[in-house]
């Protein structure tokens, strides 16, 4: 308590600096259902960037609450890169994982999953940091010798894991130790105190050696920064507890690493889940409401009122969020239901009406394409593009229990087995999410099949024709507002020096890509300049899967006549 308290008092008295604190937000994979928020606080005093990570295993609440609560902070010196939650989908189900563990995906590219698409955004944002803080949850207590079932070697709880006692220069077990010996005295009870856990993972003969594909590992040793990970323990039912000693913990690691940092939570965390408005397709509802077939459901909530991640499922689609998307409806469902932070806060229930007049013909499977309904009849062929979101609605007049199996790809995870159910899902078209031999390939392009396999039922398929993206552009005015429009088909643009204005970057007709200058994410209308014999490369990578379209590579050049 002693060091907390100091933290406070000195705190108190220069509140005028600390309110100083610059906070930028962005969202990546923005529409889809895996949205990766990203807060970067900023202090007026120039220090290290420190990654502060929660979230990435949805089961882990103290993780991503304490990270939550981080985007509040007050920074003084230094800056804070914060992901509040790295895995929406797995809180959104409280689960640990949902289609594979997202912190064993880092020891190389992956992309078969959502979960592989936002580790290289997250592994992007560790790139310029100088350190890393990655917030747990874990099971019982840590001890480094066997003292019973729940405090042994194999626990995680009240624990401060690294990879190695030192790594090259960095001396991890010795900055651990300050922080503890400063920190701990403040932990009530003592019993629940921190240890520090060494998986040794650095080593051949490590028992962790899986560690070796986690985020922290990936910090260690590809970017050479020092990489801890607090551990609360699942074991200790007070959550508010738990909450305040990880904030307590991490604002002390963060001072370690050279930011200085103080974080109020306030009634923060009695407010956390209230009961936000819904509604529904703009009228606010309570507990019942009416749909009709053959309509669009929009939904939305009221303004959000505690620190929880929201979301609202149909009890026939659980764990696909409303809120990122609209439905077309076809069958009818019980409930439309709120959830926070993956826990079901209110329940509405829907009663229903038939459809007035039918969009599309019967038989025709009814699909969602970027936001948009559309139909299509068996053996039509579809074309879409690389990055684009399509969900399976059902099909126009159908069954109760229709399959629409998108053959080659594999809606749950590996070892559940669906029946070749993928209606109700959103799939992100990338090559890499699709099994090789179920995809027919036709030059750069491919395709896959749309099959009904409702019992009972044989049409023909329809098929989705994928157009691979080359060829994005973007745009630069110069001085006089002159609009240099670029379709970099070639690796080097050579440009005149001076300043630019970024109005942007687009791929295909589904919308925007995400445009890095020298490593850093360009808002539209950012300035930027170009200066001699300075080397500035611009990537364009797809908003939605992280492909990178291309690097290119400014030469500026100057008057030389
Ligand atoms: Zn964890």
């Amino acid at each position: 308590m002693r060091f907390l308290l100091s933290v406070l008092f000195v705190c108190g008295l220069c509140v005028s600096v600390w309110a100083d604190t610059t906070v930028s937000r962005f969202v990546f994979f923005e529409k889809t259902q895996y949205p990766l928020e990203v807060y970067v606080l900023e202090g007026k005093e120039a220090g290290p960037t420190i990654l502060v990570q929660g979230g990435i295993q949805g089961d882990e609440l103290s993780g991503f609450m304490t990270a939550e609560l981080l985007a509040s902070a007050q920074v003084k010196k230094g800056r804070i890169i914060l992901v509040p939650r790295a895995n929406v989908p797995s809180i959104h189900l409280r689960r640990r994982q949902v289609n594979v563990d997202m912190n064993r995906r880092f020891d190389r590219r992956y992309g078969q999953f959502y979960e592989d698409i936002v580790a290289l955004a997250v592994r992007r944002l560790l790139q310029k940091c100088n350190g890393f803080i990655h917030l747990h949850e874990g099971s019982g207590f840590y001890s480094p010798v066997y003292v019973n079932q729940s405090k042994n070697p194999k626990r995680y709880g009240q624990s401060v894991i690294i990879d190695a006692e030192k790594y090259q220069n960095l001396q991890l077990g010795e900055m651990c130790r300050r922080v503890l010996k400063r920190f701990n005295p403040s932990v009530q009870p003592q019993a629940y105190a921190f240890s520090l856990f060494n998986t040794r993972t650095i080593e051949n003969n490590s028992q962790y050696l899986e560690q070796r594909k986690s985020l922290s590992y990936y910090a260690l040793t590809q970017l050479k920064i020092p990489a801890v990970a607090i551990e609360v323990s699942k074991a200790i039912g007070d959550l508010n507890w738990k909450v305040r000693q990880q904030l307590g913990l991490t604002l002390a690691f963060l001072q370690e690493m050279g930011v200085e940092a103080q974080c109020e939570i306030g009634d923060k965390l009695q407010k956390w889940s209230l009961v936000p408005d819904l509604q529904v397709n703009g009228k606010k509802v309570k507990e019942s409401c009416s749909l009709q077939l053959g309509t669009e459901l929009i939904v939305e909530l009221g303004e959000k009122r505690g620190g929880a991640c929201y979301a609202v499922f149909a009890s026939d689609r659980p764990g696909y969020d409303l809120l990122k998307d609209s439905r077309y409806l076809l069958q009818p469902f019980r409930s439309l239901d709120i959830y926070a932070d993956g826990k079901k806060i209110h329940s509405c229930s829907v009663s229903w009406q038939k459809a007035k007049t039918e969009n599309g013909k019967k038989g025709d499977i009814a699909y969602k394409l970027n936001g948009k309904t559309l139909f299509a009849a068996p053996g039509k062929v579809v074309k879409v593009q690389s990055g684009d979101r399509l969900v399976l609605e059902g099909v126009v007049g159908g069954k109760k229990n229709e399959v629409l199996n998108v053959k080659g790809y594999v809606a749950n995870p590996p070892g559940v087995y669906n029946g070749g159910q993928d209606m109700g899902v959103e799939i992100v078209l990338s090559r890499d999410m699709f099994l090789p031999r179920y995809v027919k390939k036709n030059g750069d392009n491919w395709a896959f099949g749309v099959e009904r396999e409702t019992s009972g039922i044989q049409v023909r398929p329809v098929t989705f024709e994928v157009q691979e993206l080359h060829s994005p552009v973007f745009v630069l005015s110069g001085e006089q507002e002159r609009i240099l429009l670029y379709t970099p088909r070639q690796g080097e643009i050579e440009i005149p020096v001076g300043e630019y204005r970024f109005g942007g970057g687009w791929a295909g007709k589904a919308g925007e890509v995400h445009c890095f200058f020298n490593g850093r994410l360009l808002k539209k209308d950012e300035k930027i300049s170009f200066s001699e014999n300075k080397k500035n490369v611009l990537q364009l990578v797809d908003k939605n899967t992280f492909f990178v379209f291309s690097d290119i590579v400014f030469i500026p050049i100057g008057l030389f006549l």
